[in-house]
């Protein structure tokens, strides 16, 4: 199955599956229908070992197409696409459905029928398993709500209603989709409980938590939906799963807290409270050209947008673009949705979560272009730097060949940037 995997992946490099080729909605879902298919065949019937290997066969497929920084557990949530783990949940709490509703004159449902009355199931028997499972997952219930099953799977001379024409299907896929619901909502869960941990995954969940919130998590994120690019959603989704090229993606960013920032910034904002070149850093401050000349109109373009809806908070005061929080900021940018506390005129309180989608769409479609420009920025940086280490002397070369790309700027610092620094700039 591993195998079939990784056969399955490398098709979907070869039909342009990578970074850079087919749009990363199409991409993914060419992959979910050639991949995941094999772990839905046979699942439920794996150890956890085996599900941990097939897991670890996921992560590496999903690295194979939008590129190893990224974290996998992030880009799958972002795309709303299941793990080897919900996989294996959901198939193994239904195959006791499964076996539950065959006709009683079948030998396997009278035999697990039998396993079944006993009050507490051998923990290591496939029952036993099933039973803690379905616990674990908050259907408990359903172990003991199991209606007796069906005596025959013909039709009744009278049977009108669809429950009475084909009782067994009737109930297999009310509860199938009961166990999805459970098993996605589990893995939720467990998202959720990342939060607090010094991970790149918990930072992902801590800045998408509303995201992460959505009724359903097994459809794709709000913002793979706008009316924006291809390659600007294949942006957001990079800079939002750590597969940019940020230097606060790095593993080692959270165990050393040393100063992450470029060249440039380091050179020029000595007293920044900045370490980390993470996304406030480079959407609010950073020097990189194209986007820090492209600052001023971005923050124009966001106040102005965000007025348009005249948010108001839970305190009931007028939301202003410029005076929230740089977190915030950074997760309105990258297409996260919009708090749920905000009240916007001109919506009905019946309406408002329509309305605060149609602002998140508007304020996405409009940061797009300009996160575009700092991965751009970010290539140009990273490359420079590359340059520089061959010379031996990273920093002076790297400061050197940044402040040549910056160009204008360097002339005309943009807002942010202190005498201090343009002085330093000069001495260089
Ligand atoms: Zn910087």
């Amino acid at each position: 199955m591993a195998q079939k995997i990784a056969a399955a992946s490398a098709r979907v490099g070869r039909m342009g599956g990578r970074p850079g080729g087919l749009p990363v909605r199409t991409a993914f879902h060419l992959w979910a229908s050639l991949a995941l298919p094999y772990i839905h065949g046979a699942s439920a019937l794996l150890s956890d070992k085996q599900i941990e290997i097939l897991q670890k066969k996921v992560h590496r497929a999903v690295h194979s197409i939008i590129g190893k920084r990224a974290d996998p557990a992030a880009v799958l949530c972002d795309l709303g696409l299941p793990d080897a783990k919900i996989i294996r949940d959901i198939r193994l709490a239904s195959l006791f459905v499964r076996l539950q509703t065959l006709p009683e004159y079948l030998a396997p449902a009278a035999l697990h029928r039998f396993l079944h009355v006993k009050a507490t199931p051998d923990v290591k028997s496939i029952e036993g398993r099933m039973m803690l499972l379905l616990g674990r997952l908050g259907c408990g219930h359903l172990w003991q709500g199991i209606n007796p099953p069906a005596l025959t799977l013909a039709p009744g001379p009278t049977a009108a209603r669809a429950q009475d024409r084909d009782p067994i299907g009737h109930r297999r896929s009310g509860l199938d989709k009961g166990i999805k619901r459970a098993a996605w909502n589990h893995h939720r869960r467990l998202l959720l409980e990342q939060e607090g941990d010094d991970s790149f995954l918990a930072s992902y969940v801590g800045m998408f938590k509303q995201d992460l919130l959505r009724p359903r998590l097994d459809r794709c994120a709000a913002y793979l939906l706008s009316d924006i690019t291809p390659s600007q959603q294949a942006c957001l989704l990079l800079f939002r799963t750590g597969g940019s090229l940020l230097a606060h993606h790095t593993p080692d960013t959270y165990a050393n807290f040393e100063d992450n920032r470029c060249h440039g910034c380091r050179t020029r904002h000595p007293s920044s409270q900045d370490v980390c070149e993470n996304i406030p850093h480079a959407l609010l401050v950073c020097v990189k050209e194209p986007y820090a000349s492209l600052r001023t109109a971005f923050m124009r373009d966001m106040e102005e947008t965000c007025a348009s809806f005249r948010p108001r908070d839970d305190k009931g005061t007028l939301v202003k673009w410029s005076t929230l929080e740089p977190d915030l900021q950074s997760t309105i940018a990258l297409g996260g949705m919009i708090p749920r506390d905000w009240q916007l005129a001109f919506y009905r309180p019946d309406r408002m979560q329509a309305g605060r989608d149609a602002l998140r769409a508007e304020l996405t479609a409009i940061a797009a272009p300009f996160l575009q420009a700092i991965a751009r920025g970010l290539r140009t940086y990273k490359k420079a730097v590359l340059r520089s280490l061959a010379a031996r002397d990273k920093d002076f070369v790297a400061v050197w060949e940044l402040w040549g790309d910056l160009g204008q700027s360097f002339e005309e610092p943009s807002a942010g940037m202190t005498d201090r620094g343009q002085e330093t700039g000069d001495e260089e």
